[in-house]
Parts: C-alpha cells; structure tokens; sequence
C-alpha cells in the first residue's frame, strides 16, 4: 500500500468497504436521484462489487485490456509460467463466477506447493485479487522459478509490490471507464433523463399556450424538433420555466377570479372560488 501513489492509497480503502461514490452509496448520500448502474440498464443498485463485473460494452472491452495487460506484465517480469497461467484463469471468476477454480498444469517440480498456493487463493477468492490479496505461497514459488532460471530478480518485489500494484490498478481502471461513462450522453442514467424530460416537452406542447402569459409566449417560437434536440440541460431549462411561467399565472388567475366573485358576493364571505375551496 504504501508503494501505490497517493489517490491509490485513498482510493483502494473506500473500495475494498464499498462506501464509495457509486450508484448504492450516492442514492444514500443524496447525491444522485438513481442507485442504478450508469453503463448498463440490468443493474438496479450499483455497488463496489458490479463496478469490475458490469456486462456493459464498454466494461467488456476495458476488462479484456486490462486482463491482458496483466498477462503481458506477468510475462515481462519472469513470472513462472504455471503462476501466470493460473492467475490469468482465475481472474476471469471475477466476472464469471460460475467458472469456479480453474484446472491449470500444475508445476512438475513442486506439484504440492503448486496445489498449495492454489487451494490458499481459492479460499481467499477471487474478488480478493482485485483487492491485492494475493497469497504469500506465490512468492516462494516464484522465488524457486527465478533461482532455477538463474534470475536476480527478487519475487519479495514481484509479489509484494508489483503484482499487489497491477491487480488494484485493474479494478481501478474499471471505475475510472465507469465514471467516462457516468458522465457521458451514453451513460443509461442520461438516457433515461431525457426520454422523462422529452416526455415533459411533448405535453407542455400538447398544452399549447393554455396559461402562459404573454411575455413567456416566445418559449413555443421553436419547434418542438428544435427543443427536443437541444443539449440535455437547455431541456431541463426549458421545461423547468415553462413549469413556472404556467404555475405563476394558474395563480394570478386564480386571485383574479376570486377577487371578482367577493365582489360579486359582498353579502356571504364564506363563499368562495372555486366553490368549496376554504375561504
Ligand atoms: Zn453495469
């Protein structure tokens, strides 16, 4: 941990816990109106657990990038092929926990070592590998494979630093693709805004100039086409004066007609307009 940068450091906490600003806590915190994922429209409450596991597309094709980088960087670092070839495998339950462990060539030199350090990272799981909970046997085989290699490299760096540092940084690149979604016209909660907001529209259309005042007329110049194509906020904008200009005036109007009836009915205060509305 203390290796990672610094947004690392403050970042990996909050996602081990789950408390953090996705789709489940923000509705908590009331800072967002939904708790659905922003990339796919199958999950109703995102947690800290769907962000890795997401089926949307973009997800699909962050994950298969990541996975392999994971891959080539094992590779690069001399790491024991039947360890590689393992942790590869097993990543992959993050997503399809149905795979179950996977069944790899196990290593011809130490084969209970090997199935050791397998059975010690079954129990742990698969989730916890994205956390940087990687089993210590790793690194004494991986020791064993750099020594019969004739390798300097250390397996206490490889396995405590690096290999921690890349599994944290996958999951980390998976929130990073989740928030370039959240926040993009693509994201399922932006879609689902604007067909409520176009909803809006097309009914204040449908009212037509019914109760806007004169001076507001000019919101109904454009075409609805027109404001139906305008940015998602200039909608949220239109509609919201729209509401307003029509409120303002239903109780002008309102004021007008009761004024005219006291008038009209000087001898009985208790009457009122419209007729059965408290005085
Ligand atoms: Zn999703």
């Amino acid at each position: 941990m203390k290796a990672l940068p610094a947004n690392l450091h403050r970042w990996t906490p909050k996602h081990i816990s789950g408390m953090t600003g996705l789709g489940k806590f923000l509705a908590i915190w009331n800072r967002s109106a939904k708790s659905s994922c922003p990339r796919c429209s199958s999950c109703p409450v995102e947690d800290h657990l769907h962000a890795p596991r997401c089926s949307a597309p973009t997800a699909v094709a962050e994950w298969s990038k990541r996975h392999l980088a994971l891959c080539t960087w094992m590779q690069t670092q001399q790491t024991a092929p039947e360890i590689k070839a393992f942790l590869f495998e097993y990543l992959k339950t993050v997503r399809q926990p149905s795979l179950g462990v996977p069944t790899v060539q196990t290593w011809s030199c130490h084969p209970h070592l090997f199935q050791s350090a397998v059975s010690s990272q079954a129990m742990l799981g698969a989730q916890s590998l994205l956390e940087g909970l990687v089993s210590p046997k790793w690194r004494h085989l991986q020791a064993l494979h750099l020594s019969y290699i004739g390798s300097k490299k250390s397996a206490n760096l490889w396995a405590s630093r690096r290999l921690i540092q890349q599994l944290i940084r996958i999951r980390h690149y998976m929130w990073k693709d989740r928030n370039r979604l959240a926040h993009s016209e693509d994201s399922s909660w932006h879609i689902a805004r604007k067909q409520e907001i176009d909803i809006g529209i097309r009914k204040q259309f449908a009212m037509g100039l019914m109760d806007i005042p004169p001076r507001s007329q000019y919101l109904f110049q454009d075409s609805r086409k027109i404001v139906f194509n305008k940015s998602l906020k200039d909608c949220q904008h239109w509609l919201c004066l729209v509401f307003h200009e029509r409120a303002i005036n239903r109780r002008s109007l309102a004021r007008q007609r009761q004024m005219i009836f006291d008038l009209a009915q000087p001898a009985n205060p208790t009457l009122t307009w419209p007729p059965g509305a408290s005085p």
